[in-house]
């Protein structure tokens, strides 16, 4: 538990290195992503602290060159999933028991092993395996740093958190870990986020089941790797890659699973919560369910806008990392008398985007994450072409002979429900509506109800009015609100993550409400001098 006389100093955000031609960090990076260009990594399930090697295995391979095998990595079946499981609760007491300082600290080691030492291994993994170029795997890998010093930082603060006392009494409370195991489920697209759902729940003295995404092992287990380095203790996170329905079949259904921490679609999100539903009364206790999942998210310009930094913001937010953050610019609302310019300057600024290998430095998006990615979003480029309530004005050609390429891609549709205009993409493509300036109105209800998502949000002008307006409508519509920036690039500390309605349960990843869910408080009273009296003073004759 937490010791009130040590104090972790407040954390900064890990900065970010340029990796300017000619610097050390762009050399020590290119030298490692050679090296691991020729390597082929083979990755072991971590149980219980020990390497489990299993005969079914997998192999993680280049987006960008999907014949060049970078890993083979270890599935976990029923058995393995249950000897995690078993590992984990045995874990449990000792680690739940370890002063609190010293679990921080591990956390702490963690986040420097990843800025120093490990950086260029990480960043290199995350390029080559999830097809980041140089500057997203930067910021993806200092969040996870972040992730981890401003989460002890706020546990330290949760635990200082203690009720009131009345004279002789001393009222406590134990913020209890979770009685069970958590389940973390990861996605693939942010190592940050697959290293933080095991982690916060550890933080808070809870073992856990890390199941990474079947595209991000690789850079997953370095991270497992740098934590056991750190000193995470045997059993506290295992890492079991393994199929998600076994995850479901095997874990989600045991009576000791106390926790699910999960991002990804909404899709699996739903089926877990349905099956916790269906089982809900074999469950030693609630589990909590936390998920942020599906986005479709938005720019809304009012004719006041700046047009040069909307058309950037909407490259950058839309484009960047393939369209493949949970935030990414989806959909944009343009109004009629200011989109000729802002078609003019976006096709030019879409004819400059550099598409191709992120090993190649002048890349700005490169192959999307696997084939079934590309397939989807092929489908619906195929879909809009076919369409007459839409067009393809920029973009639309793909190519999978050696890479998942999908040109950024620009659609223009009649209506704001149209289907590009509404479902999850999660690739390069961008649908704009261009609306009619006398129907602001209109069309920001439409922007507020058309999709089911709620995740981020930009509006751009430079009408205050306007700007209060469209806020005010825009209201439930984000759990992450921009004004004039692009919806993506939250960074941990300064702006919470997270969405509602059908983008998950919004309880904002490195603030005290994820880390609280993760908690069973125990509130104890303390008497000092019991009364042996039984009647009360007013009970008397008169
Ligand atoms: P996904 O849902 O396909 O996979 C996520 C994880 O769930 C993977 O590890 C997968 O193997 C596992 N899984 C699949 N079926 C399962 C099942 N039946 N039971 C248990 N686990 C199962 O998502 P993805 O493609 O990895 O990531 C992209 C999605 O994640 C997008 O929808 C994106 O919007 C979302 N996302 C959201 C946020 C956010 O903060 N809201 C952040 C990042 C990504």
């Amino acid at each position: 538990m937490s010791n009130a006389n040590f104090v972790i100093p407040q954390p900064k955000n890990e900065p970010f290195y340029g990796y300017l031609p000619g610097s050390a960090e762009r050399a020590a990076l290119k030298a490692e992503l050679d090296r691991q260009y020729n390597t082929t990594v083979n990755i072991p399930l971590i149980i219980g602290g020990k390497e489990v090697w299993t005969d079914t295995t997998k192999t993680c391979i280049m987006p960008s060159e999907h014949e060049h095998v970078l890993a083979t990595y270890c599935m976990a079946g029923e058995k393995e999933l249950k000897m995690a499981k078993e590992a984990a609760m045995a874990a449990k007491a000792e680690w739940a028991a370890m002063p609190w300082e010293h679990r921080a600290s591990i956390f702490l080691k963690a986040a420097e092993l990843l800025a120093g030492p490990y950086r260029a291994k990480v960043n290199a993994a995350m390029m080559l395996g999830q097809s980041k170029t140089a500057f997203q795997a930067e910021i993806d890998l200092a969040e996870l740093c972040d992730f981890f010093r401003f989460g002890a930082k706020v546990v330290e603060s949760i635990y200082s958190i203690q009720p009131e006392s009345a004279a002789g009494v001393w009222n406590r409370q134990e913020y209890r870990p979770l009685d069970g195991f958590i389940v973390a489920v990861t996605p693939f697209n942010f190592t940050s986020i697959a290293g933080n759902l095991p982690s916060a729940p550890a933080m808070m003295g809870n073992t856990s089941l890390w199941k990474p995404s079947s595209t991000s092992v690789l850079s997953n287990y370095f991270v497992m790797e740098i934590l056991m380095e750190a000193g995470l203790p045997a059993g506290v996170i295992n890492f079991i890659p393994s199929r998600g329905t076994d995850v479901s079949k095997y874990l989600v259904t045991d009576p000791d699973m106390a926790g699910f921490h999960f991002t990804g679609s909404t899709a699996v999100f739903q089926s877990v919560w349905k099956l916790v539903g269906e089982n809900i009364a074999n469950y030693k206790s609630y589990p909590r369910l936390v998920g942020e999942t599906g986005g479709k998210d938005f720019i809304f310009a009012h004719n006041s806008a700046h047009i040069d930094p909307l058309v950037a913001a909407m490259v950058r937010g839309a484009f960047e990392f393939q369209g493949q953050k949970c935030s990414a610019a989806s959909r944009a609302f343009i109004p009629a008398s200011i989109w000729p310019e802002v078609k003019e300057k976006l096709t030019a600024a879409c004819a400059k985007v550099k598409m191709g290998d992120p090993k190649d430095f002048r890349t700005l998006v490169a192959a999307v994450i696997d084939e079934a990615s590309f397939d989807n979003c092929k489908s619906y480029i195929d879909y809009a072409k076919a369409s007459d309530e839409a067009e393809v004005i920029i973009g639309g050609e793909c190519d999978k002979s050696v890479g998942y390429f999908v040109q950024p891609t620009v659609i223009v549709a009649k209506t704001p429900t149209f289907k590009t205009m509404v479902e999850e993409i999660f690739g390069p493509i961008l649908s704009i509506y261009v609306y009619d300036d006398d129907k602001l109105d209109e069309t920001l209800e439409a922007c507020d109800t058309a999709s089911a998502y709620a995740l981020t949000g930009a509006i751009w002008g430079q009408d205050r009015a306007a700007l209060i307006k469209m806020e005010k409508a825009l209201e439930n519509a984000a759990g992450n609100f921009y004004i004039n920036d692009k919806p993506t690039g939250a960074v941990v500390g300064q702006q919470p993550f997270g969405g509602a309605r059908a983008s998950g349960t919004n309880d904002k990843a490195g603030t005290i409400l994820n880390f609280v869910r993760w908690a069973s408080p125990r509130t104890t009273k303390e008497t000092f001098v019991p009364s042996s009296a039984v009647d009360y003073p007013y009970m008397c004759e008169e």
